[in-house]
């Protein structure tokens, strides 16, 4: 039987803004509405019979046989649900889906210490998240590098950002530990890790077991929620087993509860779409909830809708089928990336071949030492010169969370056709010929 932190122990999480949120006086009464023989005046939800749609078809295909079209038709009152204001953590059935999913990946139960919460992408539920646990001034813990994306919430919130040093087998839990043990005495500890374990966005690195196991036992040591955003859990290219999520993980703690994990499907059914979602303890999940419930109200109900008809129809085992052919289609883009950088570069840049992910995340040798022994600056070489012989990648600067130089640069391997590779790292080849030339 698993064991969860009860709900009292979550208050000292919460961010000031969340505990100060009334419950929306309209939407905290929905559930009532649904006790049988009850005759509802409450919400002001527009007639359904008014809206014009009467059927969706939804023509996808098989994640079995890819030869074959599949068919799905979104009426009644799937459609009926899907045109009108919905509950605020998400369309149920697509919860239950949710639920099923994170069974079989993760092996966490419905019902055993967490639930979901469903967003317009998972950013929408990271800053929801981060609004719900950082207060202004908050020391956080971030990884460094780190995904720009959620940057600007902590920066916005005037957060001390606490950088834990990376390496090619993810966080590094030993620059962890050194930092919580090291921590003035005086100043409030971090309550939040975010990191991203899988295909690092920038780095592409993925975290390894042993790296992950001791961060879990800092969390528990040092009393912080580890945030796991994890988009490129599916796009995972190495050999052996994928590594048991954070979320997973903690099960072998004696207590769940400091995950709170994000997933999203915007990587392997569409960015478009815009779904993706928050699991880990109520009290958190609630106070996403009531943030949405003043902000947004609730992720569309027709893009969840439609979402929940595509994944019913193609059934868990066609949504891993077709999980592992996205992530087979990366890996050959990640083998042909590869391939020309080692062709090219080699002796003028420096990297580890990412094993998840989009990026390839590689350091450029300038060969000039500026004499403090820093190892150079992609900024300007990057941002200019490449742009001016016609590729365009992201310097590493933007991925600092306190600033700083460095010769690192983020290249997406995701979009590009062989050709544009091998043209692309030639270009980067001559710009970094030329910078260590002048
Ligand atoms: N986290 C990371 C690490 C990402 O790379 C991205 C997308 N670039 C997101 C979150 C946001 O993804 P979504 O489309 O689900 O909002």
């Amino acid at each position: 039987m698993v064991k969860a932190l009860p709900p009292e122990f979550y208050a000292p999480f919460l961010s000031d803004l969340a505990k100060e949120r009334k419950p929306s006086p309209i939407r905290g009464l929905y559930p009532l509405e649904a006790r049988p023989g009850v005759i509802s005046l409450l919400a002001g939800k527009p007639n359904a019979t008014t809206f014009p749609l009467t059927s969706v078809t939804l023509t996808s295909r098989s994640p079995i046989d890819p030869t074959h079209e599949i068919t799905t038709k979104v009426h009644g009152q799937a459609l009926a649900d899907g045109l009108q204001y919905g509950p605020t953590a998400g369309l149920p059935a697509l919860c239950e889906w949710v639920y099923g999913l994170q069974e079989r990946e993760h092996g966490r139960k419905k019902g055993e210490g967490w639930r979901v919460s469903i967003g317009a992408g998972s950013q929408d539920v990271i800053f929801k998240a981060v609004m719900a646990m950082v207060n202004t001034g908050d020391s956080v813990l971030v990884e460094c590098p780190v995904y720009a994306g959620v940057l600007p919430m902590f920066q916005s919130l005037h957060c001390d950002l606490i950088e834990v040093e990376t390496d090619s087998q993810g966080i590094r839990s030993s620059s962890l530990r050194s930092i919580l043990e090291n921590w003035p005495e005086l100043k409030p500890k971090p309550k939040v890790l975010y990191t991203v374990p899988y295909g690092c966005n920038p780095t592409g690195m993925t975290a390894t077991l042993d790296r992950r196991q001791e961060v879990l036992a800092l969390a528990r040591e040092h009393n912080f929620i580890i945030l796991e955003d994890d988009p490129y859990y599916y796009l995972y290219y190495g050999d052996s087993p994928r590594h048991p999520s954070y979320f997973a993980l903690e099960l072998e703690q004696p207590e769940v509860g400091r995950v709170l994990r994000f997933d999203s499907l915007s990587k392997i059914l569409s960015s478009g779409i815009r779904i993706g979602f928050a699991c880990g303890p109520e009290p958190l999940l609630a106070a996403i909830d009531m943030h949405t419930a003043v902000a947004n109200l609730q992720t569309p109900s027709l893009t969840q809708t439609l979402t929940f008809a595509l994944l019913d129809a193609w059934g868990y085992a066609g949504f891993a089928a077709h999980t592992a052919a996205v992530s087979s289609f990366y890996r050959a883009k990640r083998d042909v990336f590869a391939g020309a950088l080692r062709r090219h570069l080699t002796g003028l840049a420096e990297w580890t071949d990412p094993e998840a992910g989009m990026f390839f995340w590689f350091k450029l040798l300038l060969g000039s030492d500026d004499g403090n022994g820093e190892e150079g600056d992609s900024e300007s070489i990057i941002r200019t010169k490449a742009y001016e012989r016609g590729v365009l990648a992201l310097p590493g600067t933007v991925f600092l969370p306190r600033g700083g130089k460095t010769a690192y640069v983020r290249a997406a391997f995701s979009l590009l056709d062989e050709d544009q590779v091998e043209e692309a790292v030639k270009r980067l080849k001559e710009t970094i010929l030329e910078a260590r030339q002048s």
